[in-house]
């Protein structure tokens, strides 16, 4: 039984997560915006979380918000529940990301905001995208925001140029089945440090503390997730999740594709235990990629055969 994905952690991520560093936050972000070529990062308990932050914080309101038809559902309920219209577009059969010959038509004298995923690892062509807003802002005469949504796509480049870089921010998620993770969590990256000020002010005004007991279920549900995805554990683990309903609080609660829902816990800041499992899986970065290059070919190379 192959698992769809499975987090790389070991030893280091459990210590980190028994004695979690102080400060943790804050060098998570430090050292998150270095790995990523960004003026400052910050962080929030979910990826969801920090797009409706950025909405909330920036002041965009019964807006429409541009996003692709093909992504994860949390990115609408962010949408939504920052008092926003999404503004679906179709993707492209290439790429699966959103189609640019689309967008321009999409894009209204209500759109304040455009989204783009960059699925999968594919990055979007950042320089038509830029193209495309700045016709549309000089049609409407109004700024629309660029937030890249590179939860599957950390280091991808376009023409070089690292995709999260190019726009006003970009967003990432760190839940176990990202490319890295930070148990749950989600960043916020910028280049324009009076923007990254705005956010940050936001957050800390209205983000809430987070309980000491959140910390524990963090400790366990990585441990559960270790076993979890461990070979020897999977199969039975995946019978469980596909005949019963015992795991569906752990995997379906997750994300409600049928309501517009944020999980409780949404509001509140990430905690120092997530970030300092996050800052080993930090170091860890390259060598994960190295792997999920290595796996994607074999993978190539054996389908081609059948
Ligand atoms: C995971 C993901 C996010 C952020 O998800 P959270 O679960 O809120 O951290 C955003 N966009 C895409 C495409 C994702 O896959």
């Amino acid at each position: 039984m192959i698992p769809r994905f499975k987090p790389y952690i070991g030893q280091g991520e459990f210590v980190a997560s028994l004695f979690p560093q102080r400060e943790a936050v804050a060098k998570f972000e430090m050292e998150f915006a270095k790995a990523f070529e960004s003026r400052s990062a910050i962080a929030f308990p979910y990826g969801r979380s920090a797009l409706w932050a950025f909405f909330n914080a920036v002041g965009i309101r019964n807006a429409e918000i541009v996003i692709p038809a093909y992504t994860c559902s949390v990115v609408a309920h962010a949408v939504v529940l920052s008092g926003n219209i999404p503004r679906f577009v179709d993707v492209a059969p290439s790429d699966y990301n959103m189609d640019l010959g689309l967008l321009e038509k999409a894009i209204t004298e209500r759109t304040q905001a455009i989204v783009p995923t960059h699925l999968f690892g594919y990055p979007l062509d950042a320089d038509r995208l830029h193209e495309i807003v700045r016709r549309a802002e000089s049609r409407y005469g109004q700024k629309i925001w660029v937030i890249q949504d590179c939860a599957h796509s950390f280091g991808a480049r376009w023409n070089g140029k690292l995709v999260c870089a190019e726009g006003d921010a970009a967003v990432f998620g760190l839940n176990i089945s990202k490319m890295i993770t930070s148990i749950f969590g989600g960043m916020l990256t910028t280049n324009n440090l009076h923007l990254a000020n705005l956010i940050r002010t936001w957050r800390d005004l209205h983000f809430k503390k987070p309980s000491r007991l959140k910390s524990y279920r963090r400790r366990i549900y990585l441990l559960a997730v270790y076993a979890a995805f461990h070979e020897r554990f999977y199969g039975g683990v995946n019978w469980l999740e596909q005949k019963t309903q015992i795991l569906d609080p752990l995997t379906k609660a997750y994300h409600l594709d049928g309501r517009i829902h944020f999980p409780p816990g949404f509001d509140e800041h990430m905690t120092a235990l997530e970030a300092s499992v996050g800052l080993i899986q930090l170091t860890k970065y390259a060598e994960i990629i190295r792997r999920r290059r290595k796996a994607a070919s074999y993978y190539n190379e054996q389908l081609r055969k059948l």
